[in-house]
Formats: structure tokens, sequence, C-alpha cells
């Protein structure tokens, strides 16, 4: 009994075979193995939007496909895996990014914290003297009180800047300064932005209308959001905020042809997005920024990282949750528009508030051009 057998593990053709055999159904492990990982990876990277992660994403993906390819097998399995991968890994990513959004809110329960106390060490902004500086200069301005807000004991005008002189040929700008109440350079950069059009008279050019602290409370008590513990710039689907509201109302009867939206960045560099159709603009804003020694963004040096940072906020997933920042809403309804977004980390406040400066800068030549 026990001698075919013997010759049978003896046969070397039949050992190949088993091996073969063993080595093929290793194979189809591997592909789904490495299917799934790619997968997961992917679902991860939409969850962090790390950049180091996408670019592992990328490379499992494209190992997975070269197994694929190579290593063939029953078709089916193959064509079913291939699909899988493809389609998958939209969704997965996709699926990270709902997760992340997810936690995102426009709105909090609990009361707005003051936080003059700052790890950066930074003085909130004493709107009345700002407001003082600012008005210096703005003598070719009406100053309008859009509404009044009330927090606490104290009751604060949301005033707006506009040309006296409103030829409706002219170009129509909108500066919006002072959206997050702990981005206190766009506020400062206006009185900057306001001696230059006096002293290079450019409302004879330009319409322009400034709403230089958005959110008074918010920057009062270097809170980011504003008295009702919202993020403004986040509200522009469901329009809880009075200041959304407000914005939107501006526009439809404006019908502004830019919108410039001061903010500061969490990153080590000016970022800014252009949203304009001007010509040149962006590389004249990067030579300029670079001429006066303001560090850019690494963002903007790396096209992934910015498609990744970008793409939070932009894709349709953040719809699903309702979020909106303005420069997106304002490329909904047709408005060209910039974000400008100083370097938090510089404890050069001047650098921050000139990169706001030359970003309205840019815009006035490319406008001029
Ligand atoms: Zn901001």
């Amino acid at each position: 009994m026990t001698k075919p057998i013997q010759k049978k593990l003896s046969n070397p053709y039949c050992f190949l075979y088993r091996s073969l055999a063993i080595i093929k159904k290793g194979m189809n492990e591997l592909k789904i193995g490495l299917t799934t990982i790619t997968l997961f990876t992917f679902l991860i990277i939409g969850f962090l939007s790390n950049y180091i992660l996408l670019l592992l994403g990328l490379f499992l993906a494209l190992s997975t496909l070269i197994v694929l390819l190579i290593v063939k097998s029953k078709k089916g399995l193959d064509f079913m895996l291939f699909l899988i991968l493809i389609v998958g890994i939209v969704f997965a990513f996709h699926s990270g990014l709902i997760i992340r959004n997810s936690f995102q809110k426009v709105c909090f329960i609990s009361d707005l914290k003051n936080r003059t106390e700052n790890k950066f060490n930074i003085k909130p902004i004493d709107l009345n003297q700002i407001e003082h500086d600012i008005l210096q200069n703005a003598d070719c301005f009406n100053l309008v009180t859009l509404t009044t807000i009330e927090s606490g004991d104290s009751i604060v005008n949301l005033n707006i800047l506009k040309s006296i002189d409103t030829c409706r040929n002219k170009p129509k700008i909108l500066i919006i300064a002072g959206v997050h109440g702990s981005e206190p350079s766009g506020v400062y950069a206006i009185k900057e932005i306001i001696h230059k059009i006096k002293v290079e008279n450019l409302l004879q050019f330009f319409n322009i209308q400034i709403i230089y602290a958005l959110n008074p409370i918010g920057l009062a008590m270097y809170n980011r959001n504003n008295e009702c513990n919202c993020d403004i710039n986040r509200d522009y689907i469901q329009f809880k905020t009075m200041q959304s509201k407000l914005i939107k109302k501006l526009c439809y009867l404006n019908k502004y042809n830019y919108v410039l939206d001061l903010h500061e960045g969490p990153y080590n560099g000016h970022y800014f997005i252009n949203n304009t159709s001007l010509k040149g603009l962006e590389s004249r804003l990067t030579s300029k920024l670079k001429e006066n020694n303001i560090i850019i963004s690494p963002l903007l040096q790396n096209g992934i990282r910015n498609f990744l940072f970008k793409y939070q906020l932009d894709s349709p997933t953040t719809r699903l949750n309702k979020i909106m920042p303005l420069d997106n809403y304002l490329n909904s309804i047709g408005i060209e528009n910039i974000l400008s977004e100083s370097n938090p980390l510089s404890n050069n406040m001047e650098h921050r508030i000139l990169g706001h400066v030359i970003t309205f800068d840019c815009l006035i030549n490319s406008l001029n051009k």
C-alpha cells in the first residue's frame, strides 16, 4: 500500500507542480492582501490628509497594480481586484474625508472662551485704537454701520467703509479682515491698505468697500469663533451666523467683481489661494513676497500637499457635512476672489501685515494691466 505514495513524492515533476500550486495560491492571497492594505491606507489618507502617507498610498497602489498585471492567475479574480482597487481608492479616500469632516462644526454649544492669554503671547486687537487709526486716513470713505453685536455687557458696531464716489463702471472690490479673531494681522493690514489707497488715489479707478473687523467680539477675545462660538468661515451653506448672512446679502446687493479675504493660516509661510482669472497674478504675488523676504508657505511649493490641503474643504464630501468656507461660496456664485493667509508662526507682525498689503497691491496691479 505504501509503495505508490512514496513513488509520487519522489517524483520531481509532482513536487514542482505542488510547489507551483502553493506559490500560485500564495500570490492570490498576496493580491487580495495588497488590495486591502492599499484601500485601508487611502481611508487613513482621507482622514489624516497627510502628504507622506499619500506618497506611501500611491506607492502601494502602484505595487498592487504591477502585481495584478504581472502575476496572472484566474482572469476573473484579477479583473475583479483591479476594479475594486480603482473604485475602492476613490471611495476609501472620500470616506476618510467624510469621517474627518464630521469632526468639523460650524457652531459649538459652549460659550466663547477668552484666549487673550495665548501661547503665541499675542495681545488681542484694541478695536477702538485700530478703528481710530484706520479712520484717520479714511476720509475718502463713508463709514456705515451694518449692524450691532451684543456680547455680555458690550455692544459693538460692525462697520463697513465704502468709497464715496461709486461710479458704476469701476471694478468693485470688497476687502474683508478679522473673520477669525485669532488672526489679527489682516485687521492691522487694513490701515496700510487704506493709506495706499489714499496715496495712490486708487478710488479714481476702483470702487472699494472694506469690512475691517467682521468678527469684533472674537478679535477682542483672541478667539477664532464669533460671539455665538461659531466659525464664520465654515458657515456658507447653513448661514447660521449673522456675519455670513451679512456677506451673502452684501454680495447679492453689490455684485462685487473681486473679494479679498485676509486670514492667517497654520503654516510656516504666507499662503494664498487665487480664485481669479487675472493673468500673471500668482507669479507676480509670489515674486513680490520673495522680494520682501516673506517666506512662502511650503504648501505653495508642493502641488500634492496643496491639493490635499485644499481638497479637504473643496471636495463634495465637505458639502455633505454642511461646511463651506467663503472662497468656495464666492466661487459658486461667480465672484472672483483671493484668500490671503499670512504666517501666524512668524514673530514678525510687520511681515505678516506686509504679506496682505502685497496681495492687495498685486490684485490692483493685475487689474491695471
Ligand atoms: Zn482664518
